[in-house]
């Protein structure tokens, strides 16, 4: 991407454009190089402009909302970054369907639910991501996901058109929604139950007490590295595998939830990625279950 198409993006813009902007400052795990050029587009228009220009010059672009499950590599992103977080975070209810833009913080969401005796998506409290980012990869806990509360999604492809799909014609997996390439969830639109607010609260309590005493959530992570294989968890393969506490660089296996590795500081991709396969060499070896990966990898190698 070069100078002159960055300044032709950073105009199309209604909202903030940041060039060489460190990625360490947008996600969870703090860690990652530079992108070449990252937008917080304030409205549908200024996002539409920007995937367009994108497509007709053969730019690549990432779209991403909280960073919680992103590992991006030392070499930074090349093209732009869409980040939803500074726009796109409007709640509305109608009647009792909740309509979440796809930049607004899942614990606000939640929050927001709750205050109006609106209940399902707290069995998700604490996950640090936003709604969009939740929904694509279908976020989960407490044997609930994403794709249990919602109504429809409303799309923007990359030819820059508005649709909104219904939940039945959606294909949502264990922490996925299919999506087309280059498609961007605008907003989610939730049916929710009625319920006592006294009794969503004592839930909620109950789900954040039961995280922060089996989730290291004080420390820079993005959450879980493996998916779960079928009828195990993968932490406690892990953990059997003998691997909690170990260090590669600045990246340490979480000694509270061996599914968890921590940027103890200083720690680069490459010292996550080499601990990545290292963990996964002797799950297999000890196991002979081949782990797969929750946690995305972005980035120039
Ligand atoms: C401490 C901690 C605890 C966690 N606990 C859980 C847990 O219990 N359960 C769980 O499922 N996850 C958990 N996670 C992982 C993570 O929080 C979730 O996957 C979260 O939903 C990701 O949301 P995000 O906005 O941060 O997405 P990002 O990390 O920004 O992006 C993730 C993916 O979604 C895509 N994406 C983001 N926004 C959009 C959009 N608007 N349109 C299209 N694609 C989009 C990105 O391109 C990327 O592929 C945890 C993470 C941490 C750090």
């Amino acid at each position: 991407m070069d100078d002159y198409q960055k300044q032709i993006v950073i105009s199309m813009v209604q909202g903030e454009a940041v060039k060489g902007a460190p990625m360490r400052e947008l996600t969870t795990l703090r860690i990652g190089g530079k992108a070449e050029l990252v937008v917080f587009p304030m409205d549908v228009v200024s996002l539409r402009s920007v995937i367009l220009f994108a497509q007709d010059s053969g730019i690549p672009y990432l779209v991403m909302g909280n960073g919680s499950n992103l590992l991006v590599k030392d070499n930074g992103i090349a093209g732009i970054v869409i980040n939803l977080r500074k726009g796109f975070h409007a709640l509305k209810l109608v009647n009792d369907l909740l309509r979440a833009e796809a930049g607004c913080s899942l614990g606000r969401f939640i929050e927001y639910a709750g205050a109006n005796s609106l209940s399902g998506p707290e069995y998700l409290i604490g996950i640090p991501g936003s709604v969009g980012g939740a929904l694509s990869m279908n976020a989960g806990a407490h044997g609930k996901e994403m794709k249990d509360f919602i109504h429809s999604v409303e799309i923007m492809g990359s030819d820059g058109n508005i649709e909104e799909i219904e939940r039945d014609n959606l294909e949502f997996s264990y922490r996925s929604l299919r999506l087309k390439k280059g498609a961007v969830i605008l907003s989610v639109l939730f049916k929710l139950n009625r319920e006592q607010k006294q009794v969503i609260d004592e839930r909620k309590s109950g789900f954040l007490k039961s995280r922060r005493e089996t989730q290291p959530i004080d420390s820079y992570s993005a959450g879980c590295v493996f998916k779960n294989p079928q009828g195990v968890s993968a932490g406690r393969l892990i953990e059997e595998a003998g691997l909690k506490g170990l260090q590669m660089g600045g990246a340490v296996v979480s000694p509270l939830h061996a599914n968890f590795i921590l940027n103890s500081g200083d720690a680069t991709a490459k010292d996550v990625m080499t601990l990545i396969e290292l963990m996964k060499k002797r799950v297999y070896e000890e196991k002979g279950i081949e782990c797969e990966l929750e946690l995305q990898i972005v980035g120039e190698d």
